[in-house]
């Protein structure tokens, strides 16, 4: 894989339509990669049917152009991706970075972080019901370009899934080999991942160790008046197509960007250019105006 420029992606969930929250996410690293003149793909995270919702992942990419957010190449689909995870999984194997678990979710009802039950071994008889990559001991941490430095100590994120007692790729493992196969070296994501990042960073060094270390960036949650996140499950209303060039200003005077009170974008605005708002909010992209704590949203 060649690392020419500024590779970035969006990966949404096909769980339900695009919401503010989601949308942030989405102008955010949209600009932050037109900004670097670099490159930018959709990723569909469709590796949880259960939780899915038909129609969701084309009424995303329906949403992301309306909004005039192109992506660069064909979208991937995780839902296709089952035999690069299983490879990956089996190079842990061989290397032994991962291992078999045989524990139930009785067994480790109430402990927060994996006990390492099975980190030395299976006893005979017992099968492995998912795999764990076993975290190194130490300091995890990375300078994220929103949040400042961060640091996880690996006892307080523990051995985590990477393949679920369902059968189901878990999301880490996911992440991680796709950024990998695209060539991601950017990442502008919601702060609710932030516990995520330090095991796909010592994931991504297990897996492909030549690849370049991920420039991080934690956007702001926003929340609603209760100080809930604003999800799928708060029911967060989703984003109108024919909003759209109130949205995107919203979003970027949401994200501190200067652009959002200028007048010839208000004058786009108003005349319903999203080209012209997106060209804008591009070329003044400051990700350093971006605020770090959690903002309250009506959406
Ligand atoms: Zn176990």
């Amino acid at each position: 894989m060649e690392y020419a420029g500024y590779v970035g992606r969006f990966a949404p969930s096909p769980t339900g339509r695009l919401h503010m929250g989601s949308m942030l996410s989405a102008v955010a690293s949209w600009c932050d990669a037109r900004h670097a003149g670099g490159t930018w793909y959709v990723r569909m995270e469709d590796l949880d049917p259960p939780r899915e919702v038909a129609g969701a992942a084309s009424d995303i990419l329906r949403t992301l152009d309306a909004f005039g957010l192109h992506w660069d190449g064909p979208v991937m689909y995780q839902s296709g991706r089952h035999e690069a995870y299983a490879e990956a999984l089996s190079q842990l194997l061989d290397e032994g970075r991962a291992f078999g678990c045989a524990c139930t979710r009785k067994l480790l009802a109430g402990a927060t972080v994996y006990p390492g039950h099975c980190r030395s071994g299976l006893r005979a008889g017992q099968t492995p019901r998912s795999y764990r990559y076993g975290m190194s001991s130490g300091v995890h941490g990375w300078q994220d370009a929103v949040q400042g430095g961060q640091s996880f100590v690996a006892e307080e994120l523990g051995d985590f899934v990477i393949k679920r007692a369902d059968g189901h790729w878990a999301y880490q493992l996911a992440v991680v080999v796709d950024d990998v196969a695209q060539g991601i070296n950017a990442v502008v994501r919601g702060a609710d991942l932030l516990d995520s990042t330090p095991r796909q960073i010592a994931l991504r060094q297990a897996l492909a160790p030549a690849a370049p270390a991920i420039s991080w960036a934690h956007l702001p949650i926003l929340v609603n008046a209760d100080g809930q996140k604003l999800s799928k499950q708060t029911l967060a209303t989703p984003v109108e197509a024919d909003k759209a060039p109130d949205i995107l200003v919203a979003c970027l005077s949401l994200l501190g960007q200067r652009c959002a009170h200028e007048e010839k974008v208000l004058e786009m605005m108003q005349g319903g250019d999203v080209t012209g708002i997106l060209a804008a909010a591009a070329q003044g992209w400051e990700m350093a105006r971006v605020p770090a704590a959690p903002i309250h949203s009506q959406g």
